[in-house]
């Protein structure tokens, strides 16, 4: 699998705009490697497992596995995440989408550029970054006017442009467009009923950072068929319902990449001498191995947590706890990757900064869960958003950190202050990423302290808590368990 991966990010995706004989194609060539990716991750449910097998447990179950997918390719998971998030929005059109939700649903990887009644399986994905702004999304400019009689599963014509456009071999997108009414979401299929394929004339593949296995493009909408998804105006609230998934997913990613890095520093500690003795055994390096093992932990748990709310949404008071929650794990555990990983890498030395290894690649996807699907100060704002739209959202967040309290004074402390900067309405924007760090803060204290071993949670209260996030990794105070932590984090 590791191969796999290393082999779609060397072969990076080609745009194939036009056949032999000129005619236009507008198709991404892929690797393989890619391919193979593909099938097995489909093959796993990793993209729609918690909807096709619904189950108690299945949105945490499928976080676990995504997570572990994580550790392995990265550029395979944006379809992934993309289709994940789009089947509860098309559910809820069932009467205009029942076509494509079986095939949504199938454990079929099916890569052909062909119409989907004719495929065993399909993926989709979504366009809403204009050039003029990805975060703004009402300055979007794309125009739709409605082919007749507009309205919910209508035709309509799409023309205009999106900057960011990733996986354009997805079956069908949705699609941000401003429609007489107001923003809207479409549903563009890649081809169109008669068989023939919709106009989507991709101009480039992104040359970006990293992500080399997935193609980014940019597309042109000319004149192109589109269903409307929900109601004329109700864009941003449509499309976003995709966005609480993908950031779930942002977040459970994030988490393993970062212990995958972290269990490569490890197991290059525990094989490599220096001054005659393995670096695992070395005091400073246990400390910077331990404080790396401990921050991978805490996000691992907050994301775990974050799924258990998609699996109660029936439970009123998870389904105001995840729409709080799903902003702060997406800010706080991308916002720490890029940290966490440079010092895993250090941890390797020089063999850490080559590309033979395996930290390099995964170095240049750190930043871009954070950037991509709302990035770090969105989210901060969408936090506040959700304390101002649902006041039940600080009673719902005193309720589950309540949980824990009492068995430790530095917990109920930072607890209690918390709370009461919450209620300070004063500055808030200004504030906001401060008061996104603590929640998280607060929230992977609460569960370590309830749920994980005595080690870590000890360790986390004495770091995190008492002196706030490191800056740099490998401060842990003096009388923690490091062994434990770092055995801990290889076992994950
Ligand atoms: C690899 C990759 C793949 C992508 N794939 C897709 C895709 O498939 N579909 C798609 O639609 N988009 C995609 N995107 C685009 C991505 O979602 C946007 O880049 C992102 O939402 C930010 O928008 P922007 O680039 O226009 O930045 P801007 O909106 O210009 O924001 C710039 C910065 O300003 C901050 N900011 C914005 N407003 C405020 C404010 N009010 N207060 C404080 N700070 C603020 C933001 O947090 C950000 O840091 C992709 C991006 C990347 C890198």
């Amino acid at each position: 699998m590791f191969a796999l991966g290393d082999a779609a990010n060397r072969n990076p995706p080609r745009l194939r705009l036009f056949d032999r004989f000129g005619a236009r194609r507008d198709e991404v060539d892929f690797h393989p490697a890619w391919h193979d990716l593909m099938r097995r991750l489909v093959g796993e449910g990793l993209h729609t497992g918690p909807w096709s097998e619904p189950a108690s447990a299945a949105h945490v179950a499928r976080a676990a596995g995504y997570m572990l997918w994580a550790e392995i390719e990265n550029g395979t998971q944006c379809p992934a995440t993309m289709t994940y998030g789009a089947v509860p929005t098309l559910a809820r059109q069932a009467e205009d989408f029942d076509g494509w939700l079986p095939l949504l649903l199938s454990r079929e990887y099916d890569p052909r550029f062909i119409p989907a009644p004719e495929k065993r399986g399909v993926l989709m994905g979504m366009g809403m970054t204009e050039k003029q702004g990805g975060s703004d999304v009402r300055s979007n400019t794309t125009r739709a006017v409605p082919a007749a009689a507009g309205g919910p599963g209508r035709e309509y014509r799409l023309t205009g442009h999106k900057w960011f456009f990733s996986a354009p071999m997805c079956d069908a997108f949705l699609v941000l467009a401003q429609a007489p009414g107001g923003l809207s979401c479409f549903f563009v299929p890649r081809f169109l009923p008669d068989r023939t394929p919709n106009t989507l004339l991709l101009q480039r593949l992104k040359d970006k950072v990293g992500n080399h296995s997935n193609a980014s493009s940019e597309v042109v909408f000319e004149d192109t068929y589109g269903l409307l998804v929900g109601e004329e105006g109700r864009g941003v609230q449509t499309i976003l319902e995709m966005g609480v998934y993908t950031r779930l997913d942002n977040a459970t990613a994030t988490a393993g990449l970062m212990r995958q890095c972290v269990a490569q520093a490890i197991h290059h500690a525990r094989q490599r001498k220096t001054f005659g003795q393995f670096l695992i055994d070395q005091p400073l390096m246990r400390n910077v191995l331990a404080d790396l093992a401990l921050e991978c932990e805490s996000h691992i748990v907050l994301a775990l947590r974050l799924a258990r709310a998609f699996d109660a949404q029936q439970d009123e008071m998870e389904s105001v706890l995840r729409r709080m929650l799903t902003p702060v794990a997406k800010y706080w555990v991308c916002k720490r990757a890029p940290a966490v990983i440079a010092e895993a890498m250090e941890v390797l030395g020089g063999n850490g900064y080559v590309e033979e290894g395996p930290i390099a690649r995964r170095y240049r996807e750190a930043p871009l869960n954070s950037i991509w699907e709302g990035s770090g100060n969105i989210m901060c704002l969408d936090v506040l958003r959700a304390f101002a739209r649902e006041p039940r959202t600080h009673q719902v967040l005193e309720a589950v950190l309540a949980g824990s309290k009492g068995r430790d004074a530095r917990y109920d402390r930072f607890v209690a202050a918390l709370l009461t900067e919450l209620e300070n309405p004063a500055d808030g924007e200004f504030r906001a990423r401060h008061l996104t760090q603590n929640i998280a803060l607060a929230v992977q204290a609460a569960v370590l302290l309830g749920n994980g071993p005595e080690s870590s949670a000890q360790a986390f209260l004495a770091s995190r808590l008492a002196s706030g996030p490191p800056a740099s990794f490998g401060t842990l105070p003096v009388g923690v368990d490091s062994g434990a932590m770092i055995e801990r984090i290889l076992r994950f």
